[in-house]
Formats: structure tokens, C-alpha cells, sequence
């Protein structure tokens, strides 16, 4: 049997053991997938732990993601977004991203383009920088707003050496959605215990906009809620988690897993 797991503090709210669980169990493979309680003090253990022992791979989550860096050998991109999520021991102890590659495909699976298109990017932490760099790389035009400025420019001047990026702070967001295709909330603004809130209204959108929440707990957020209210389309955050999922379980099996069964798994989890 091959070990699988995700690594954090906390963890034990995790969804990915039971959707990598559900995905291995549908492939008839013989593996097991496991939420362990990780500081940051003892990650590099962990990890060389894991890896000694045969571990077929790790996921990494809050507040483990950057702290990795020093210690696998990162992607290139991985080391741009400065944080890695997915680890793959076939080679050494190699570090990946694939946060921005889960809100590609489920910007994608819902039907919705992304090059060429302006993308509102709210927010520039951790999930912020893996879209960024992945929407920039897609040929979207992306202008990032923060609630700290500052972030939101550096983050732009990183990701404007792939493709179109620029930062600013969120007192003109209606001007801003105005001009915009796409608008994605990555800020942690919605997420439960504090599920009222939402940095943006109804009446700031316009009904050709597509709303994709990455926040996905609870799936239905204030801001989708809005979005439906303003006639938008809406995309709610459990395809970036089962996709960013899939990514690593490709990098780790060469299979490719039955994404329908993995969303399935996590939105009976969220029910
Ligand atoms: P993070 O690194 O801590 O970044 C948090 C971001 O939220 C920052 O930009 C922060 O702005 C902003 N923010 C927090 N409170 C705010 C407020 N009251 N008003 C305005 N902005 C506020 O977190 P993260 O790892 O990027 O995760 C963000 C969210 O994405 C979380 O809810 C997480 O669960 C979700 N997520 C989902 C997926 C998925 O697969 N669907 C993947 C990763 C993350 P400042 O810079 O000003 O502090």
C-alpha cells in the first residue's frame, strides 16, 4: 500500500483525504490518503519523514505553503508564487503549485475562456499569487486589488513579467468591475464563521460578469449570492480545490482521477 497525505495546523477540517481517498477507491488503487497535524517548526522532519518512510506524496496546507520553499526543490513556478502545495517524492523532494492551475480548469469546466478576457483579481495572499501567475500566463489581462495596496502592486510587478498585471486597492471596484469579464474573490472575505460579509454588492456588478469565489465553505458565499442577484454567472470555489487536487494526484500516479467522483466526495462533505 502507498501513503498519501496533507500536512497543516489546522488540519483536521481538511477535505482532501476523502477526495483523494474517493478517487483511489474508484481506480481500484491500493492507497491510502491522511490529514496530519504539521507546525512549521517541525515541517522539514516531516517531510524528510514522510520521504524516508516511501510516502507516494503530500499535499501542504495553511500556514505550511511559503516555509516549504526552504526546504523541497520548487518548480519555477512554484518559486514565483513563493509557495508550494503538492509535493512529489519520484525524484528527489520536488515542490509544485497547483492552486492556479485548479482555478484554471474551473474557470475552464464552466465553460469560460480566459485569454484575452480583463480579470478582477480580489485579494494578493497566498491562493492570489498562484492565480495571478496562472491568469497572466493565460493571456488574461489581470488588474489585483487588496485591501493592502501595497501587496496587491507587488504581486502585479511579479506577475507583469509573464503576462498583463497590475495592482491597486479597493476604492474604485465598481469603476473597476465595470471594465472586467471576470471577477475572482481570493481573499478569505466570506468564509465561514463569518459568512454574511463580502467585499462586493449587487449593485456594483453588471449581469455579463462570470463570479468565481474560491472561498468554499460555505459553497454558496454572500458574494455568489450577490452575483446571482446582479444576474452574473456564478462558479463557486469546489472545482479549484477538486482540480488543484487532480493536478497533484497526476504529478504523484500518472493516472488521471475521476474528477466527478472527487467533487462529489468533497460536496457531501460540505452538505
Ligand atoms: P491568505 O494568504 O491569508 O490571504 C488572505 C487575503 O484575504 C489577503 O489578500 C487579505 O488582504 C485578504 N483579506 C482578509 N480579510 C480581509 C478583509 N476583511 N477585507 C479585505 N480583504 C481581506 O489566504 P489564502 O491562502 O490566499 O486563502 C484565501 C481564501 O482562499 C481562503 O478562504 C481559502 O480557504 C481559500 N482557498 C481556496 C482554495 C480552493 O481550492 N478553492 C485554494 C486556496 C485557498 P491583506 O493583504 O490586506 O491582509
Amino acid at each position: 500500500m502507498k501513503l498519501f497525505g496533507v500536512l497543516g495546523d489546522p488540519v483536521s477540517h481538511s477535505l482532501s483525504p476523502a477526495m483523494h481517498n474517493a478517487a483511489f477507491s474508484a481506480l481500484g488503487m491500493d492507497c491510502e490518503y491522511h490529514a496530519f497535524k504539521v507546525s512549521k517548526e517541525t515541517l522539514h522532519d516531516a517531510i524528510h519523514g514522510a520521504y524516508a518512510l516511501g510516502f507516494g506524496g503530500l499535499n501542504l496546507t495553511i500556514p505550511l505553503k511559503e516555509k516549504a520553499l526552504d526546504i523541497v526543490k520548487p518548480t519555477e513556478l512554484a518559486e514565483k508564487i513563493g509557495a508550494v502545495n503538492t509535493i512529489d517524492f519520484k525524484k528527489g523532494i520536488l515542490g509544485y503549485n497547483t492552486d492556479g492551475i485548479g482555478a484554471k480548469k474551473a474557470l475552464e469546466s464552466n465553460g469560460i475562456e480566459i485569454r484575452g478576457k480583463n480579470v478582477l483579481l480580489l485579494g494578493a495572499g497566498g491562493a492570489a499569487r498562484a492565480i495571478a501567475f496562472q491568469l497572466a500566463l493565460e493571456g488574461a489581462a489581470v488588474t489585483i486589488a487588496n485591501r493592502t495596496e501595497e501587496r496587491a502592486v507587488a504581486l502585479a510587478k511579479d506577475a507583469s513579467r509573464i503576462g498583463k498585471a497590475r495592482g491597486t486597492g479597493l476604492d474604485e471596484l465598481k469603476a473597476l468591475i465595470n471594465d472586467c469579464d471576470i471577477l475572482i474573490n481570493s481573499t478569505a472575505v466570506g468564509m465561514a464563521p463569518r459568512t454574511s460579509e463580502t467585499i462586493v454588492t449587487s449593485e456594483m456588478m453588471h449581469s455579463k460578469l462570470v463570479v468565481f469565489d474560491i472561498v468554499y465553505n460555505p459553497v454558496e458565499t454572500m458574494l455568489l449570492k450577490e452575483a446571482r442577484k446582479a444576474g452574473a454567472k456564478t462558479i463557486d470555489g469546489v472545482m479549484m480545490l477538486v482540480h488543484q487536487g487532480a493536478e497533484a494526484f497526476k504529478i504523484w500516479t500518472g493516472r488521471t482521477p475521476p474528477v466527478d467522483v472527487m467533487e462529489k466526495a468533497v460536496r457531501e462533505r460540505l452538505e
